[in-house]
């Protein structure tokens, strides 16, 4: 399904016909940003070829861009009242900037930021490319001042924008950009890339790299998860309050993995509770970050039905 992807961009690349706007959305972990950054490589790679050759000055500075830490990178401009604010990374190719969120949100100042370098021609390659990654974390503000732009698109330069949440990305923004899908890696693939044996954890990885390498490392969340899914008062009241003092990014690995194990259960057997659980993760999700009790929120999980529920159903395998 990848070589399929790849061979489209090929073809679309040496068709000359690549969009002033492209947004690359999939689920979380399984290459998408990879993938944007291989095409921004080809479209500045003086050789033009895609994947780019790897050789040129242009290949040469963006092969730095990856390996230099994001302090190194960050790129700061002056907003109206003189002070200093971060606007994206850029490393030492002058026609390649990259656009990640300050904490939590990409805010309007930087898209401001991006126009001034947007408009300037390109100093190294034939054009020039913003990156913008997850581009859902663009608030409205931002995002109507890079509908501007993309209403004007500069001439020779592209915008390459990555999503695990398409719907976040306001409709006017979408129309104006070319959408593609990316595929979840295979679990033949997954094996490839991460060396992981595993069936379970290929399984319930759902093609993303950084959920099987997670799995992989922290074996307790399968546990935690397969624990949850019995549904057992008493087990379940006394997990909860342990992943209540877990760490955020671990609890949010975890209910991605209920997410997907309920969403897997619910279209296998079409039971309505699943749904619901389903909602209840799936909410857990969106606010985990704004302050939500996971505890409270794992005890509306309970009431497991040990037929359906037993544990080798969790995925099929052991
Ligand atoms: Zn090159």
């Amino acid at each position: 399904m990848r070589d399929k992807l790849t061979r489209f961009l090929g073809r679309m690349f040496y068709s000359r016909r690549v969009p002033s706007s492209i947004i690359f959305y999939g689920k979380e972990g399984i290459g998408k940003r990879d993938i944007a950054f291989e095409l921004s490589k080809a479209l500045l790679c003086i050789e033009e070829k895609y994947p780019s050759c790897g050789r040129c000055e242009s290949c040469v500075h963006m092969m730095s861009f990856d390996k230099r830490k994001d302090e190194e990178l960050r790129f700061y401009g002056e907003d109206k009242r003189g002070k200093s604010v971060y606007l994206y990374m850029r490393g030492d190719h002058p026609d390649f900037v990259y656009l990640a969120p300050e904490r939590s949100e990409i805010k309007i100042d930087q898209i401001r930021g991006v126009r001034d370098f947007i408009y300037l021609s390109p100093a190294l390659s034939k054009r020039k490319v913003v990156l913008i990654e997850p581009a859902d974390s663009m608030n409205p503000y931002a995002q109507n001042a890079l509908l501007k732009v993309l209403e004007e698109p500069p001439q020779d330069t592209h915008f390459l924008l990555v999503s695990n949440n398409l719907q976040r990305i306001l409709p006017t923004v979408r129309s104006r950009s070319f959408v593609i899908e990316v595929p979840p890696l295979t679990k033949e693939e997954l094996k490839k890339l991460t060396k992981i044996e595993d069936p379970v954890i290929l399984e319930l990885a759902e093609g993303s790299v950084k959920m099987a390498k997670r799995l992989k490392e922290d074996r307790e969340l399968i546990n935690t998860a397969e624990l949850i899914l019995e549904g057992k008062v008493l087990d379940l009241y006394k997990k909860a309050l342990e992943v209540e003092k877990w760490e955020q990014e671990r609890q949010y690995y975890l209910l991605r993995l209920l997410q997907s194990i309920y969403h897997r259960k619910f279209i296998e057997t079409e039971n309505y509770r699943y749904r619901q659980y389903l909602d209840i993760v799936t909410f857990g999700l969106e606010y985990l970050n704004k302050g939500i009790r996971i505890s409270l929120l794992l005890f509306q999980l309970i009431g497991g039905d040990e037929h359906v529920l037993h544990k080798s159903k969790i995925s099929g395998y052991q």
